[in-house]
C-alpha cells in the first residue's frame, strides 16, 4: 500500500513536470523576445514576423505592428523588460499584413508614424485590423531622437509597396529591414507590389548605408537563428539570386526557348538550400521574365 501510494506521487510529479515542460515548450514557441543588443530587442509572435524595439531613457520605441495579435503580445514582453511608456510605433510601409496593430498603440497613447506615401494609401485602403497613423513624415529622411537614441528612417523610392522605410540606428550599426530582404529564401512567390528595377538599386543603397546588422521582417535562417537577423552578406546573396535569375532567362532566349516554357526550364541549383526553392522558382522567374518583356512595374511618375 505504501509502495502504491508512493508510485503515484512520483508518478503524479512525473506528469507535473512533463506538463510544465510542454507548456514551457509552447510559450517559446508562440513568442519570442533575444536581446540583440544594448537597448535593442527582437521579437516574434511566431507568425514569421519580427519586429525590433529599443528601449531609451525617456520610452520605447517599436517597430512594425504586424497584427493586433502580435502587437499585444509584443506590448507585454516589453513591460515586462522596462516600465518606461512606449512612444512610438513606426510603420515600415503601407501593407496590411505589416501595417495592422496600430491601434494597440494608440490606446496606450504611442505616436504612430509612416512615410507619407504609406500614410496615403492606409487611408485610402483601411484593413480589417489596420488602424490610420497619427502621423506622417515626408521626403527621403527622418530623424527620431528619444533619450540617449537616435533612430534614422530611409525612404529608398518605389521598391516594395509605398513608403517603405528602412530604419538605422547609427549607434549600434544595425537596421530594421521589411520584405525587401528574406535570407535563406527565394523571392516571395509572384514578387508581389516590387519593382524589380527600384528594388535592386535600393539593394545597392542599402549596402552603401553604415550598418553591419539586421533585423529582417522575414527571415528563413534555420536553428532558431532568424530572430537573430543577419548582415550585408543576405543582401548581396539576394542581389546575386535576382541577376541570376535575369541571366538564365537571357541565356535560355540565346538558346532559342521560347519565353513562356523558361520558367518551367530554368533552375538554378546554387540556390537549391534556400526555403521554396522547389515552390516558387517559377514564379520568381515569370516575374523577371514579365519584367524583362513588360518593362518595370508598378510604376509612378516623380519617383
Ligand atoms: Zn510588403
Amino acid at each position: 500500500m505504501k509502495n502504491l501510494k508512493f508510485i503515484i506521487k512520483i508518478a503524479i510529479f512525473t506528469l507535473l513536470i512533463f506538463m510544465n515542460t510542454g507548456l514551457t515548450f509552447s510559450q517559446e514557441k508562440s513568442n519570442r523576445t533575444v536581446k540583440i543588443a544594448k537597448n535593442v530587442y527582437s521579437f516574434t509572435s511566431n507568425n514569421g514576423y519580427y519586429s525590433m524595439f529599443i528601449i531609451t531613457e525617456d520610452g520605447v520605441i517599436v517597430i512594425e505592428s504586424v497584427s493586433t495579435k502580435h502587437s499585444k503580445e509584443m506590448v507585454r514582453e516589453i513591460k515586462k523588460i522596462t516600465n518606461k511608456p512606449i512612444k512610438y510605433l513606426l510603420h515600415s510601409h503601407n501593407h496590411w499584413d505589416h501595417s495592422s496593430g496600430g491601434q494597440v498603440f494608440l490606446d496606450i497613447g504611442a505616436t504612430t508614424l509612416a512615410h507619407i506615401e504609406a500614410y496615403k494609401w492606409m487611408k485610402a485602403n483601411p484593413g480589417r485590423d489596420m488602424a490610420i497613423p497619427k502621423e506622417y513624415w515626408n521626403g527621403n529622411k527622418k530623424e527620431i531622437t528619444l533619450g540617449n537614441s537616435t533612430i534614422e528612417l530611409h525612404y529608398l523610392g518605389m521598391n516594395h509597396g509605398l513608403g517603405m522605410t528602412v530604419f538605422i540606428l547609427p549607434k549600434h550599426k544595425l537596421a530594421y529591414i521589411a520584405d525587401l530582404v528574406t535570407p535563406n529564401r527565394v523571392l516571395p512567390m509572384i514578387v508581389p507590389d516590387f519593382n524589380i528595377k527600384e528594388w535592386e538599386k535600393s539593394l545597392k543603397e542599402l549596402l552603401k548605408m553604415d550598418f553591419n546588422k539586421a533585423i529582417y521582417s522575414h527571415n528563413e535562417k534555420t536553428n532558431g537563428l532568424a530572430i537573430y537577423g543577419g548582415d550585408k552578406k543576405d543582401i548581396k546573396l539576394l542581389s546575386r539570386f535576382i541577376k541570376d535569375i535575369r541571366a538564365g532567362i537571357y541565356n535560355e532566349l540565346k538558346k532559342g526557348t521560347p519565353p513562356f516554357e523558361i520558367p518551367n526550364i530554368l533552375k538554378l541549383p546554387k540556390y537549391k538550400h534556400w526555403n521554396k526553392y522547389d515552390e516558387w522558382l517559377a514564379l520568381n522567374v515569370w516575374r523577371i521574365l514579365l519584367d524583362e518583356w513588360m518593362g518595370p512595374f508598378p510604376w509612378k511618375a516623380n519617383n
